[in-house]
């Protein structure tokens, strides 16, 4: 140490007069470099350190940046002449523990009242500072420290502190709990702490722990395995804090201790129980797979693999539908957007997917639902099923029932044609018999009548045939359809007067409701006059004698691939012997009579097939319904426009 201000005082007696004020202060003087000239032996006695390890190293004594700055300023005014009152400072002891010096600094003037050194003493008020702080926070202190105590206590964790540079540990009792090692016996020091590591997790940790000390890192945070006295595995969580010198350099840790041995345990028994579930999972003889709320694969097992030919990463991210042939896709994705919108289980729906090699697998899904913590929706978790046997042998059945069922329909339509063509055919011969042998002795009016049956008889046979020809022409596509504007209340009313006669012979009475005020569209009047009079003359045949048979024109709607469209809907409702549920869909099949009227009724089931051949071209929809009140409903909705053909 240099002492460049011994012309301005003599080392010797302010030493001696430090030693007389007691062990309670010491003297310093600096230059207006800042530059110590002279300290007084006090310091090593309320800090410890040597003259020379205190003048090599003030700064990093300081406890913190903020106490830094407050001395540079206060010196600062002092080397300007300004006599500053007393502060207090914090400062490291050479053994970290912290000592609060009183400072009381005046500048030394020459005769031009230029300063040229500053001299100081600094007071230990430790004692008094400690005892004022502790007073100041007594109370809060109090507070704050039981709930701080009752939170470590329920996180089952323990608070230490490390002195990294006098390598000194201080533990609080709770830290010798989860430890399991005596506080009388163990060594406070960093060796004993990692003799308490697992051989096996020793290294690793001792790098972390190296790794963070050499790093710029305040804070760290790790897991290791310690023993325990009586040999058991505890898992140890550290969160801790490094204090630092300004040149980077480790000086003290603060941290925490966490006893995490009952979570680990649970999160490794999870790892267990996850892994179990994966074998299992991937063992499946069934596809397991989870979507996300697109519908994408987010997972599925290896079986995939089995069933299409796709590994499970050539479907990640690929959607539910992107493997089914193009017409399933749609059907799917239809039934699907209703599950998806309202978060529903699904179960037993069949689909259709295609294997990698092209043939085609049908699997059968069940699903539920999958939210995450906040129950926000993510998807879905659940099973495909390989159903393509099953599905085949369902397929052969059905194709075996309606083979059956078309088996049985042609018999029938047979045996009622050969019934609809002898009827007449046997009017005709009986008639035109009787005419002949009967031609010189009957009367003219009763040849007349005779005629009348055979005409009658060869229309019966005619509108047959027509039939049967209007049937194969549509089979064939070569019924031609002339479209125009035309007037449905008209051809109704034209339809009635036909019936007239039939009408008039079962007493039956014709209520018609026109709701709309538009009730023209563009349609073949043929055509439609032949569908209306299917309608009524079916309505006629099957009610009972003097009841009602109403008649509904109204504006409907008519949904289509190309969108929504404006629509004429006519509806004849009879109150006669109705149609079985199960059968109203199938009356409209060619050959098919309804259950209730096979036996007896006559007619050939080829009417309402020709009814819907001329209703689907003219892009419209029939269909029948109960009648609540008894009797049946039968309704068609036709465009009021025809498309546009391209
Ligand atoms: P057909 O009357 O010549 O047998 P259709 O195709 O017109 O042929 O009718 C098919 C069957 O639908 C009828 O045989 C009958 O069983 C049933 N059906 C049609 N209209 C009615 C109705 N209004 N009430 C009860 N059954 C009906």
């Amino acid at each position: 140490m240099k002492t460049t201000r011994n012309q301005q005082l003599n080392n010797d007696s302010a030493n001696c007069l430090c030693e007389r004020l007691g062990k309670h202060y010491f003297y310093y003087s600096y230059n207006t470099e800042g530059i110590f000239t002279f300290l007084s032996s006090g310091i090593t006695l309320i800090l410890g350190y040597s003259l020379d390890e205190f003048l090599s190293h003030f700064s990093t004594y300081l406890t913190n940046s903020l106490e830094n700055s407050k001395v540079a300023e206060y010196n600062r005014q002092t080397l300007a002449g300004n006599k500053q009152p007393a502060y207090p400072i914090e400062l490291y002891r050479k053994d970290r523990s912290t000592c609060w010096l009183e400072i009381n600094e005046y500048p030394i003037i020459d005769e031009t009242g230029k300063v040229i050194a500053v001299d100081g003493i600094a007071r230990d008020i430790d004692d008094n500072k400690k005892y004022e702080y502790a007073l100041k926070h007594a109370l809060e202190r109090t507070k704050y420290q039981d709930i701080l105590q009752a939170a470590l206590d329920a996180a089952d964790a323990g608070v230490f502190s490390y002195d990294v540079i006098n390598d000194h540990t201080w533990w609080d009792n709770k830290s010798y709990d989860i430890f399991a090692v005596n506080p009388k016996t163990f060594q406070n020091n960093y060796d004993s702490w990692r003799k308490l590591i697992v051989s096996e997790d020793r290294a690793a940790t001792e790098k972390k722990f190296s790794d963070a000390l050499n790093s710029n890192l305040r804070r760290f945070e790790f897991e290791y395995r310690i023993h325990t006295n009586n040999n058991k595995i505890r898992w140890i969580n550290v969160k801790a804090q490094i204090t630092r010198n300004n040149k980077g350099q480790a000086l003290w840790i603060d941290g925490l201790h966490l006893n995490i041995t009952k979570t680990k345990e649970l999160e490794i028994r999870l790892q267990e129980s996850e892994s179990r579930f994966r074998s299992l999972v991937e063992k499946s003889p069934d596809w397991i797979w989870e979507v996300d709320a697109e519908g994408c694969y987010t997972y599925t097992s290896p079986y995939i693999e089995h069933l299409l030919g796709y590994k499970p990463d050539e479907v990640i991210g690929q959607t539910f539908f992107s493997l089914m042939p193009g017409d399933e896709r749609a059907r799917l994705i239809t039934i699907f957007q209703d599950y998806i919108k309202k978060q529903r289980v699904f179960s037993g729906i069949e689909h259709v997917n295609l294997h990698k090699n092209g043939n085609l697998v049908t699997l059968e899904s069940n699903g539920s639902p999958i939210y995450n913590l906040d129950g926000q929706f993510m998807g879905y978790r659940g099973i495909h099923r390989d159903i393509t046997v099953q599905a085949q042998t369902k397929k052969i059945i059905i194709e075996k029932e309606i083979a059956e069922l078309a088996n049985k329909s042609k018999s029938e339509f047979l045996a009622n044609m050969s019934h609809e063509l002898r009827t007449p055919m046997h009017a005709i011969l009986s008639f035109s018999n009787f005419g002949i042998k009967k031609f010189n002795s009957a009367p003219p009016e009763k040849l007349l009548s005779y005629f009348n049956k055979i005409n009658q008889s060869g229309e019966r046979l005619l509108a047959l045939l027509n039939d049967l020809l209007d049937l194969s022409k549509l089979e064939a596509g070569k019924l031609e359809f002339n479209f125009r504007l035309n007037e449905l209340t008209f051809v109704l009313k034209k339809c009635i007067d036909e019936q007239e006669a039939q009408l008039n012979e079962k007493n039956l009475f014709i209520k018609t409701i026109y709701s709309e005020h538009n009730t023209q569209a563009e349609f073949d009047t043929v055509k439609i006059s032949q569908v209306i009079t299917n309608f009524l003359s079916n309505a006629i045949k099957f009610s009972e004698q003097g009841t009602t048979l109403s008649i509904v024109i109204k504006a409907d709607k008519l949904f289509s691939d190309a969108g929504i469209s404006k629509g004429l809907c006519l509806s004849i409702t009879d109150q006669g012997i109705g149609i079985p549920d199960n059968e109203l869909d199938t009356i409209f099949d060619k050959f098919i009579q309804s259950s209730k009227t096979k036996t007896g009724a006559g007619g050939t089931g080829l009417g309402l097939a020709i009814c819907k051949e001329f209703i689907d071209a003219h892009h419209g929809r029939i269909w029948a319904e109960h009648n609540p009140q008894g009797g049946s409903i039968f309704s068609f909705v036709i465009p009021l426009q025809q498309p546009k053909k391209t």
